[in-house]
């Protein structure tokens, strides 16, 4: 790679390198801009999350032959409200929803690939379009777009420092190549995702259980130029001490375990803690409306580690991970292969069977099937676990993001702490999500937030940059 000359100013710093970096780069660029891409990750890594990912929501009136359809805005918006209680910042929330029609033409436009509806049991085919490829074609796609456009890329390199005079950035420090050096721009488009990475500042919420959390992205997205931009006077948004947290294979590596370690085994058993006993109704609700309640209550347990048991029959209704399951012909063996306490856990299965009242099994409604007299009950799906062989998963918190953020108006400007926006700093992605997304999550509108604002950041650093 050519040696990049950092002596001119940038029209646009884009600092980050996941889709919202790249949205708004490809965006400001195709606006006349010179752009610079600053990723931390090396070119390998590149894309932080949005490796990850599958799917993005889109409403759309039926005829896009990507999904099913129709998902009319207001149906989204209704969605939009459920899952976050009404905490979301309704003009943005209405703009994201409104431009989010258009995204499978402007992504199909940079050279982003879709797969046909999908069916099965995701039950997205309607509202998600899922890329040919995942996560990682759509980058591979958005990259190179970007560099047939003339945008600079600089890998391994991480923003190290902002100067920013009064709401107004000047330039960023970088280490590149081994050396610091300042990159001055016109405009700064802020895409570094959250803090999820940084067990530090997780610990200032959670404290010591942190450390045995699982980070299901990136370990590039610590939170270093968020921290810079609220230490600089950006108004924040978002509940600092809440991020989205699910179950997930406690083989997991720490950093970038991904979608394939997910596990959905719950509803069909029980879940234990370390000393064998259950600790929350397996049954409560479905599992899309409950998943994410589950990597919270595991980090509630001792050493943050629980077992998902199950038996001979559900072992096929569910996608498994990636990991194969422990298997024995007993629970007592089952017990000593988890390292528990055998007599603990026959205990609480038996405690359990005992209590499961007959009823028509179905684990595509809430059944009638539950169990009766146990002070934490199963209210759906209560089967015996009494077939061999007998199968459990170990599971830990993974952590999917967090939800602090900056705050930014319809201009994916930043507003400052005395509610004026920023001149030239704009944020897109997830470090700015917590505008439209104050809580909860609705399954591929992080992407939705990235690809709206990245656009909205792009043009506006653009035309900011030429004023
Ligand atoms: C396992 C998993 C699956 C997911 N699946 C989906 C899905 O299917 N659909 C969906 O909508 N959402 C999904 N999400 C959420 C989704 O990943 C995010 O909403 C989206 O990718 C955010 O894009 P972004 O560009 O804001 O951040 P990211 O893609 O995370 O990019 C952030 C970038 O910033 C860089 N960076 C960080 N710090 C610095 C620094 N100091 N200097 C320079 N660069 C820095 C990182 O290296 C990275 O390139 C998933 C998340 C995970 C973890």
């Amino acid at each position: 790679m050519a040696a990049v000359d950092f002596s001119e100013p940038f029209d646009v710093v884009v600092a980050g390198g996941g889709n919202a970096a790249l949205c708004a780069a490809i965006t400001a660029s195709r606006a006349g801009a010179r752009v610079i891409v600053v990723e931390a990750a090396p070119a390998f890594y590149r894309g932080g999350n949005t490796r990850h990912t599958r799917n993005l929501r889109c409403a759309h009136d039926g005829t896009a032959p990507t999904m099913t359809g129709p998902y009319a805005e207001a149906e989204f918006l209704d969605d939009l409200f459920r899952v976050t209680g009404g905490q979301t910042d309704e003009t943005l929330a209405k703009l994201t929803i409104m431009r989010s029609t258009e995204l499978i033409g402007w992504l199909g436009q940079q050279g982003v690939r879709f797969q046909p509806p999908l069916g099965g049991t995701l039950s997205l085919g309607k509202t998600n379009a899922f890329f040919l490829g995942g996560g990682r074609g759509e980058l591979n796609a958005l990259y190179r777009q970007a560099e047939a456009l003339g945008v600079t890329v600089v890998y391994d390199t991480p923003v190290t420092a902002l100067t920013i005079e009064d709401g107004f950035f000047n330039s960023a420090a970088v280490t590149h190549e081994g050396r610091e050096r300042s990159i001055r721009g016109r405009a700064l488009v802020a895409a570094c995702g959250g803090f999820e990475a940084n067990i530090d500042w997780l610990k200032e919420y959670w404290g010591a259980p942190a450390d045995n959390f699982l980070i299901r992205g990136t370990p590039y997205n610590r939170g270093d130029v968020l921290r810079m931009l609220l230490d600089a006077g950006v108004a924040p948004v978002g509940d600092p001490t809440q991020c989205h947290a699910v179950a997930i294979d406690a083989r997991a590596p720490k950093f970038d375990g991904g979608i394939a370690t997910r596990l959905d085994s719950v509803v069909f058993g029980i879940m234990v803690n370390r000393a064998a006993d259950r600790f929350y109704d397996e049954g409560e609700d479905t599992w899309p409306k409950r998943y994410a309640i589950w990597g919270r209550l595991i980090a509630q347990q001792p050493e943050q580690i629980a077992y998902s048991i199950i038996d001979s029959r559900s072992i096929r209704l569910f996608m498994p991970s990636i990991f194969p399951a422990v298997v024995a012909q007993s629970i007592g063996e089952l017990a000593v292969k988890l390292d528990l306490d055998p007599s603990a856990l026959e205990r609480t299965v038996e405690e359990f069977n005992v209590a499961v009242r007959p009823g028509t099994f179905d684990h595509t409604v809430l059944d009638d099937c539950r169990t009766e007299g146990l002070a934490i009950p199963k209210s759906h799906w209560a089967r015996t676990i009494g077939e061999p062989p007998f199968y459990a998963y170990p599971l830990r918190p993974g952590i999917t993001f967090t939800y602090l953020g900056v705050r930014v108006n319809s201009g994916a400007r930043m507003l400052l702490k005395d509610g004026k926006p920023s001149a030239n700093m704009y944020a897109a992605g997830e470090i700015m999500a917590g505008n439209v997304l104050g809580k909860g999550y609705l399954a591929g509108i992080g992407m939705t937030i990235g690809t709206v604002f990245g656009r909205i950041a792009g043009e506006g650093a653009a035309v900011h940059a030429h004023n």
